[in-house]
């Protein structure tokens, strides 16, 4: 079979397509999946570029997002049957420990990302555990439901449970256009919560306007805080979501009004911050990390797309042959949006 996959770290240059056994089941609750299509994350990028403590077996192939069709199944599967049309939680826990059994699987020791710590999605096949899989939504286009499980799970966790946003309160989000950026947007909207949405593109901005976003910054030439403070009646944001880290860091902090939540599920910029401990116990923030979801949180938002109510916003469809050139056009942060690969018609 086809996968994009790495021979070695250290960038995209060791990223190619090559020629691979296509994957047998290895447990009685494994599927085998026949994908059609194959999303980026910025994960990719990381994976890539190599991350501590993170060893590879080469080659290794990149993708957490995607979605297919059942091609096989174990002897102990109940929740798919052939033939269905599926996409993935790209979460993967033990299942067994006291945090999985408190239904908490991020928070799991064992907690593995699929393309990240073991062989992902961007190939003509994969194999995980049934209990990752959902049915992909009547009417949703292969290209979307590869596009939603990673960026949306990650949005509704830091929102919800992390955040616990409520109607009527404000949320920051910055970098509009990136995958959890947008997934947050929509999340926020959902919730009755007023968006102020960042990004250095008009033309991102006037997209997010028409997706949600309550109040737009264009933070290459605007002053955030400013901005936030001005459109807040001088208190600043209820929640602020970030993954950029070191660049924005203390904008995000002087954002935020007292008793404020401040999110983290990235550090793209750089992960080391600094932060004055008298202003976080005056003003009483919460400083909140957040990664991935839960499966309890993975079936609430399948249950809101069936409903049409949470649904990916798709920036390109490549072929399987360019799935490098649009992971460069995820560094240089062009897409609005996810990036798909597509994989089969
Ligand atoms: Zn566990």
């Amino acid at each position: 079979m086809r996968a994009l996959a790495l021979d070695a770290v250290g960038g995209l240059e060791h990223l190619a397509v090559h020629e691979l056994p296509r994957p047998e089941l290895s447990t009685p609750h494994d599927v085998r999946v026949r994908v059609h299509a194959a999303a980026l994350n910025r994960l990719d990028l990381f994976v890539a570029d190599g991350l501590p403590g993170v060893a590879l077996t080469f080659p290794h192939i990149v993708g957490a997002d995607g979605a297919g069709i059942v091609d096989a199944v174990g002897s102990a599967v109940w929740q798919v049957r052939l033939g269905d049309r599926v996409m993935w939680n790209p979460g993967l826990s033990c299942g067994r420990c006291a945090e999985c059994m408190a239904g908490e699987e991020s928070l799991c020791g064992s907690f593995r990302v699929l393309g990240e710590h073991r062989s992902g999605s961007a190939a003509d096949y994969l194999v995980l555990p049934a209990e990752n899989l959902a049915l992909v939504p009547p009417g949703m286009p292969w290209a979307e439901a590869a596009a939603f499980s990673l960026a949306t799970l990650t949005a509704w966790r830091m929102l919800t449970t992390r955040s616990a946003l409520q109607a009527g309160e404000t949320v920051l989000i910055w970098g509009i256009g990136g995958g959890v950026s947008m997934a947050a947007l929509q999340v926020a909207h959902l919730l009755g919560a007023r968006a102020i949405v960042t990004s250095a593109s008009d033309a991102k901005l006037e997209v997010a306007r028409s997706r949600g976003a309550a109040e737009t910054i264009n933070h290459a030439s605007a002053d955030v805080v400013a901005e936030v403070r001005r459109l807040t009646g001088g208190l600043g944001a209820d929640v602020v979501v970030d993954s950029i880290g070191e660049a924005r860091w203390q904008q995000s902090l002087r954002a935020l009004r007292r008793g404020g939540r401040l999110t983290v599920c990235g550090a793209t910029t750089g992960p080391a911050v600094t932060l004055d401990l008298r202003r976080l116990f005056w003003r009483q923030w919460s400083l909140l990390g957040s990664t991935l979801g839960s499966r309890r949180e993975y079936a609430e938002i399948v249950r809101l797309a069936h409903q049409g109510r949470l649904w990916p916003v798709v920036d390109q469809v490549v072929p399987f042959a360019d799935g490098p050139a649009a992971l460069g056009r995820l560094r240089r942060g062009e897409q609005l949006g996810k990036l798909v690969i597509e994989v089969a018609t």
